[in-house]
């Protein structure tokens, strides 16, 4: 400053001072400054700070990037309320700020939000609270990271492991989730919740038969059906193999759920058609239900599986309900699995014959059913053992010893001369699965060539749900056998669901009408409405038509009043041992030679 010195002239006073420091430390800052607003501005990650009441004070170009925003300056005039502008939902932002409060920071906070063209995305969030020196909230700033690629592939994993990839529907995993929700809701409200196995009858035969890209087809179309006959909160789920899991809740009474099952059994087995081929698939349904049968899964599911082999021994296309008793059916089948398993090896299995007799007494031919003398079980009906042999895989060798057998004695009838001129022919049943073996044909070949029997005095019986699997390859096998030389039946007639114009496709010789027309038939009314077109329709077709399990004379007249042409049943003679078809042969041919001798003038 100005100031006069001690003569009275003016001079300038003043003083320096070193501010190196100083300026040092301000450029410092501004560097420093510069460099955090260069993370800030260059980050990848979004930085943001935002009031308690839900403004944005500061943001940085990467979370206006992140929210479709093409400046921080845009999105913090845009988004004027986090709460509810900016999380998908709205109590998000009230969770963030009380675990801010409560622990200060929050970390690693998911949630899902709206961008700019309402698109949404996972964000996951760090922040903490940044406080004043009196202890107030002045703002809160953290991070945001764009997580929705991350989140998708959880969500896939989770889906992976809790869904069969095949068919997108639930599996095991998710079972017994959804199976535990639905028991703790039926225990709160008292309601009850059913179990449903269902197992598909033909299916084994269709994936080994037309391969496996097919049988991944028929899958999934099972699975959309059961899906679209079933209600949005029913639970179905793949088990594994052809085996479907089906969770229901509050249905009503046993008679609706009743109701509602007969209605899945009946969309299954609706035709479809997959690579040109046309198939019908049956099915067999247990049901087992909380709380009378179980109160958890693995319990439900095992009494469910019981109910679904008895439903499976009733016949295609029943829906069956646990009871207490079908526990102990259950662990003695497995008893009987094991002594079957043995049975070939121990010579157990035998044949017995039943006669087919033409209108006028005369033996046309008998039919070879299989018998089996259990050590441990005594003699078991194959009602019973039948599905077993199917399903332990013995089916082609028990029937191979069964064809070998029939056409040796048919063999011994043809020495003896007994019979007809043209011989007495032999059936043998054929199951459907062994359709898809692939050296059927072969098989059979060999077996009349070993025997001697000429084809035209086999018969093979093939039950009409064949007829409802894969057709061309039916019609293929079928062929090759009618090639041989052999004839084809078709057996139970009117126990399928197959339709008569279907029976046109097929090149077969007989119709065996099914013992449950027979019975009551005598009785006229609509109990021969059935039996009489079937008996109509054959014959339109060349076929020859048997009536099966025929027990009364009653029977056989109204029947024969209809134009059937032969007659099978305990009327006429029971099943027989081998010997007794001789000296039964004998008879008979003992009496029509008698009547020939009569009838002479
Ligand atoms: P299916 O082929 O329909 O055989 C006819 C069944 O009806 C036989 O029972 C026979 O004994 C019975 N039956 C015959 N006449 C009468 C009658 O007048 N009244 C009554 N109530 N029943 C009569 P079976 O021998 O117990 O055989 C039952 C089923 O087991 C057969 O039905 C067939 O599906 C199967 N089966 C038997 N043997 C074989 C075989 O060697 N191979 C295959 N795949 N299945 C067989
Ligand atoms: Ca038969
Ligand atoms: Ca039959």
């Amino acid at each position: 400053r100005g100031v006069r010195d001690e003569l009275g002239k003016r001079v300038i006073e003043g003083y320096i001072a070193d501010i190196s420091e100083q300026v040092l430390a301000h450029r410092r800052l501004a560097e420093l400054e510069l460099r955090y607003r260069s993370i800030f501005d260059h980050s990848v990650i979004g930085i943001f700070q935002t009031t308690a009441d839900g403004h944005y004070l500061a943001a940085n170009p990467a979370l206006a990037k992140l929210y479709g925003y093409d400046e921080p300056a845009e999105l913090i005039a845009s988004l004027q309320d986090i709460a509810t502008c900016l999380y998908v939902d709205p109590q998000r932002r009230d969770v963030f700020k009380r675990i801010i409060r409560e622990r200060g920071f929050v970390s690693d906070f998911e949630s899902e939000v709206y961008r700019r063209d309402g698109s949404r995305i996972w964000i996951a969030e760090n922040a903490h609270m940044v406080m004043s020196q009196s202890g107030e909230v002045l703002y809160y700033e953290g991070t945001v990271e764009d997580i929705t690629e991350r989140r998708m592939a959880q969500e896939q994993l989770q889906f992976q492991a809790t869904h069969d990839s095949l068919t997108g529907l639930p599996n095991r995993n998710l079972l017994s989730d959804r199976l535990e929700r639905a028991i703790s809701l039926a225990r709160r409200n008292g309601g009850s919740v059913a179990v449903v196995f269902i197992d598909l009858d033909n299916f084994k035969f269709v994936n080994d038969s037309l391969g496996h890209t097919v049988g991944d087809q028929l899958l999934q179309e099972m699975a959309v059906r059961l899906r679209r006959s079933l209600r949005e909160a029913d639970t179905v789920a793949r088990y594994g193999g052809d085996e479907f899991v089906l969770i229901l809740d509050s249905f009503g009474g046993p008679d609706i759920l009743k109701i509602a099952l007969d209605r899945v059994v009946e969309m299954i087995s609706e035709p479809m058609e997959l690579e040109g081929h046309e198939l019908r698939v049956g099915c067999s349904l247990g049901v087992s239900r909380f709380p009378d049968d179980g109160a958890d899964l693995p319990t439900l599911l095992r009494h469910a599986d019981a109910a679904m082999y008895h439903a499976k021994n009733q016949g295609k296309g029943q829906v069956a309900f646990y009871t207490r008793q079908l526990n102990a059916a259950a662990s003695e089948r497995l008893r009987l699995e094991g002594a079957l398993r043995r049975a070939i090896q121990s010579d157990e299995f035998s044949v017995v014959y039943q006669p087919k007799v033409g209108i006028s007494g005369q033996v046309q031919g008998f039919e070879a059913l299989v018998r089996w003398h259990s050590e441990e079980f005594g003699s078991v009906s194959p009602v019973r053992f039948i599905p077993l042999v199917e399903e332990i895989g013995l089916m082609l060798p028990m029937t191979e010893f069964v064809l070998e057998a029939a056409c040796r004695e048919a063999m011994g009838w043809r020495n003896r001369r007994l019979g007809p001129e043209s011989g007495i022919s032999v059936a043998v049943n054929l199951s459907a699965t062994l359709l898809g073996e692939p050296d059927l044909v072969d098989r059979v070949r060999d077996t009349l060539r070993r025997t001697g029997l000429p084809a035209r005095l086999l018969q093979l019986e093939i039950t009409e749900s064949v007829l409802m699997g894969d057709v061309d390859l039916t019609v293929r096998v079928l062929n090759e056998f009618k090639t041989l030389g052999l004839s084809i039946a078709v057996d139970d007639f009117g126990t399928g669901y197959s339709s008569l114009a279907y029976l046109k496709r097929f090149p077969l010789d007989v119709l065996k009408i099914d013992r449950s027309m027979v019975t009551g038939c005598e009785c006229g009314g609509d109990a021969l409405a059935i039996p009489r077109a079937v008996i109509s329709l054959g014959h339109s077709l060349g076929l020859t038509v048997v009536a099966e399990g025929v027990e009364l004379p009653e029977q056989r007249n109204v029947l024969a009043s209809l134009g059937c042409d032969e007659y099978q049943g305990y009327l006429y003679a029971k099943p027989m041992r081998p010997e007794e078809t001789i000296a039964y042969l004998e008879t008979k041919t003992a009496r029509s030679e008698d009547r020939a001798v009569l009838s002479e003038p």
